[in-house]
């Protein structure tokens, strides 16, 4: 089959900085972009053909980009799955599938899935009534069913004490992990079924804030429980029928368990270090997911460490530190052009390649006390 230019027009649903990164590469592949997003100028509508104003949940805009484009996809899962549902009853091409964005939205739902076809998770209950966080005793980790990301809408419930910070909202329980690593593990499934595995990466967490502040690939794990990580996020890909890139975060527990935490049905936080450290980068592969191409080689070129620029100040973004950073060899610098910082903003990334992963890491702990973003 041959191309004209674009080769195909692609609608992206949200326009943060996952969309900015995939529309780099599909712009680079040749193909058109359009973005919906509600802020004008958004990181991704920098880079796209053309930007939707709107919002995720507004019918007529969801309508109005799908229809105008040959395949849809979003960087983000808190959006309006009811009418893409329809729009994809209607013939349209709406990857990975809105049903499974629908899934994934409801954390419980998520979990009975996996639990259901045969994956490991953390023991689990649906919270119907207070008592119930009792009756499955402490520690216990409460989450709401919907609307939670970065660490909101998680509490850890140590004693009777903490019961006042329970969740209200509909939530469920889960049994607290003595965790020794969390892993994550991007996999891609392209229309036809193709499946490719990248690396098994390691995410450490900013304790104050409960958000990845740093991934260091591949993870320094026994190479059996890395193969027992890519084939549980592999058959976790399987079981949802999964078309595009999908985020597959685990805990590897104190005694060498390997439990899956939760899927992101998109690029991920995790997946950042592909684009310098991999033969294809996870939004590369995604763009040919979706599009029913080829999968690339997920081969990793270097061991390589990912730094989270997270905001400090609040205001217009100040960037501190950036000559002393970039004069350290194997670092490459993202900013996703947001025009606002606020603490724990996700506000750009850098990566590190170095052919020894504890120098990687190293660089990496400098380059955390050297690069700010700042407010103004
Ligand atoms: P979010 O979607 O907001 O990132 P997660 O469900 O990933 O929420 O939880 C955020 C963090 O809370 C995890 O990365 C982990 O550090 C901790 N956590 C979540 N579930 C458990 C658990 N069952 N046991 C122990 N810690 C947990």
């Amino acid at each position: 089959m041959a191309y004209t230019y674009p080769l195909a027009k692609i609608g992206i649903i949200g326009g943060g900085q996952l969309a900015r990164m995939m529309t780099f590469e599909a712009k680079r592949m040749g193909f058109y972009v359009t973005v919906l997003d509600p802020t004008p100028n958004s990181p991704a509508a920098q880079v796209a053909d053309k930007q939707i104003i709107g919002d995720f949940y507004d019918e007529s805009k969801l309508r109005e980009l799908v229809e105008s484009s040959d395949i849809t996809t979003y960087d983000i899962e808190h959006i309006n799955t009811k009418v893409l549902k329809e729009l994809e009853k209607e013939g349209y091409k709406i990857y990975p599938s809105p049903h499974i964005l629908e899934i994934i939205q409801d954390k419980l739902k998520q979990k009975e899935v996996l639990y259901k076809n045969g994956i490991p998770v953390p023991k689990f209950h649906k919270v119907e009534t207070p008592e119930c966080l009792e009756k499955f005793g402490f520690p216990v980790v409460q989450k709401a069913r919907k609307g939670g990301y970065d660490g909101r809408g998680v509490v850890i419930l140590k004693d009777k004490k903490d019961l006042d910070r329970a969740i209200k909202s509909e939530s469920y329980i889960e049994e607290f992990v003595d965790i020794e690593k969390e892993l994550a593990v991007m996999v891609a499934r392209n229309v036809n079924g193709e499946i490719k595995c990248y690396p098994v990466v390691e995410m450490i967490f900013n304790e104050e804030a409960n958000i990845c502040d740093m991934v260091i690939a591949p993870a320094r794990i026994e190479e059996e429980i890395e193969k027992k990580a890519k084939e549980i996020a592999i058959k976790c890909v399987k079981v949802l029928d999964g078309v595009g890139i999908f985020g597959i975060e685990m805990f590897l527990t104190n005694d060498e368990k390997i439990l899956v935490n939760e899927i992101a049905p998109r690029p991920h936080n995790s997946g950042h270090y592909t684009i310098e450290a991999c033969e294809t980068s996870q939004f590369e592969q995604h763009i040919r997911a979706i599009n029913n191409l080829p999968l690339g080689s997920t081969r990793l070129l270097s061991p390589a460490v990912m730094v989270n620029l997270l905001g400090q100040g609040r205001g217009k973004p100040i960037i501190e530190g950036l000559k002393e950073a970039l004069s350290i060899p194997g670092l490459s610098f993202h900013f996703y052009g947001k025009k606002e910082t606020r603490p724990y903003r996700k506000m750009g990334h850098v990566t590190i390649l170095d052919e020894n992963i504890n120098n990687a890491i190293e660089k990496a702990k400098k380059v955390k006390g050297i690069l700010n973003i700042g407010g103004e």
